[in-house]
């Protein structure tokens, strides 16, 4: 039984399916309602740090080759990432370099390269570092080519089956919705996303303390001529500003990390002005209208790694739970840890330590 009907609990459900019986429980009509259906769906190596790089080399053979049958689209298309940088901001991207190149090939550029490359920045911008393989991920095309692969194997989704109720008697967690459907399996996987605490709450179990943060993106109109199918995704060096072509139009977040309660998160006004400030520092772009805007959350654990595994103190709980800002890119290599762990075959992702994602590592603190 995996509740949560976003990247991770189907990703880690349709990897599950091959060797057991697998439902999942998705509060919302729809699957990929809350973060997995708002983020800014890219694959690259500057999010997170050394374990999520790891974690995201793992996934990208999936995403670029699914296998047979998964989609009829592909997962994602080729962009590249630019990282700019001001003069005063030159040492923190020569930092940045040496530890991402362990990882992708990058070029480093010139003012003339980083305008050529995105002729909306501002003079300014006079260095930039560029991974021309990122991926452009289609999150829907992720969703449902999982959803596929469950069902295809036998597997089965109960939408608007929000779980209210969980116990355990005997080898079983009883779980029951809010209208009142009861299911019932020996093994729980929490992929709650940012209410995976709140379910191991409710189901007795030691939470890991997880914390959501707002994340805002709008969307508005590119300089007329803009090639918009040149672009990059564009960022500044700190974590200040992200924008990118959009179905037509541009796409810019100010990289806001406001804590959260777990909830269907939506943008402030001032997360919005705050991104069509910092455009407008940052580019040549005038932000006359917006034409949309979302918020989501990103759910970190306390040391920013995703938890992954059986719970110390529940027979049968099993995390998957803390993807933060990188929980789509990072998705097949966590789905297939988790069924390495839940099945016992062999731990497939050698670069990173078990005991790295473990969820007993947050126990002596909350003990
Ligand atoms: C603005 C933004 C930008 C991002 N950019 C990127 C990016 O470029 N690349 C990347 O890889 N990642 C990115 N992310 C992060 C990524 O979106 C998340 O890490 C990922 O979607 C988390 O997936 P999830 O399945 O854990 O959570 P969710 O998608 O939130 O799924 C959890 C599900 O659990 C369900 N649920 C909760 N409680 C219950 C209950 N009681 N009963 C039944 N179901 C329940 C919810 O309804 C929800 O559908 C971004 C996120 C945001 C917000």
């Amino acid at each position: 039984m995996v509740i949560g009907g976003g990247i991770a609990g189907l990703s880690a459900a349709a990897a599950l399916s091959s060797q057991a019986k697998v439902f999942v429980l998705e509060a919302e009509e729809q699957v990929g309602y809350h973060s997995s259906g708002r983020s800014a769906t890219m694959l690259h190596y500057f999010l997170g740090d050394r374990l999520v790089r790891a974690l995201t080399l793992a996934s990208r053979g999936f995403i670029e080759n699914p296998p047979h049958g998964f989609s009829d689209v592909p997962l994602g298309h080729s962009m590249p990432v630019l990282i700019h940088a001001r003069e005063d901001e030159r040492q923190a991207l020569d930092a940045l370099e040496i530890e991402i190149r362990q990882f992708a090939d990058l070029d480093r550029l010139d003012s003339a390269g980083v305008h050529a490359l995105c002729p909306l920045l501002r003079e300014d911008a006079a260095h930039g570092l560029v991974d021309r393989h990122a991926i452009r991920l289609d999150a829907h095309a992720m969703l449902q080519g999982n959803l596929r692969q469950l069902r295809n194997r036998g597997g089965e989704l109960h939408t608007a089956a929000r779980v209210s109720k969980i116990e355990r008697t005997g080898s079983n967690w009883n779980v029951t919705s809010e209208t009142g459907h009861a299911f019932s399996a020996p093994i729980l996987v929490d992929a709650a996303g940012s209410w995976a605490d709140r379910i191991a709450l409710l189901a007795g179990v030691r939470s890991i303390g997880l914390e959501p943060k707002r994340r805002t993106i709008i969307t508005f109109d590119a300089p007329e001529g803009t090639r918009l199918d040149k672009l990059p995704f564009a960022k500044t060096i700190p974590d200040e500003l992200y924008f990118a072509p959009e179905s037509g139009r541009l796409f810019a977040s100010p990289m806001d990390e406001v804590p959260s309660e777990p909830c269907d998160a939506q943008p402030d006004e001032y997360e919005i002005a705050l991104a069509a400030y910092r455009m407008e520092e940052r580019t040549i772009v005038k932000v006359r209208q917006i034409h949309s805007r979302w918020a989501g959350l990103r759910t970190f654990s306390p040391d920013k790694h995703p938890a992954v595994g059986f719970a110390p103190d529940a027979e049968g709980f099993f995390w998957l739970a803390g993807q933060g800002g990188f929980g789509l890119q990072t998705s097949p290599a966590m789905a297939e840890i988790a069924a390495s762990l839940i099945f016992g075959s062999d731990w497939p992702v050698p670069e990173v330590a078990p005991a790295a994602l473990s969820p007993g590592r947050f126990a002596a603190k909350h003990a």
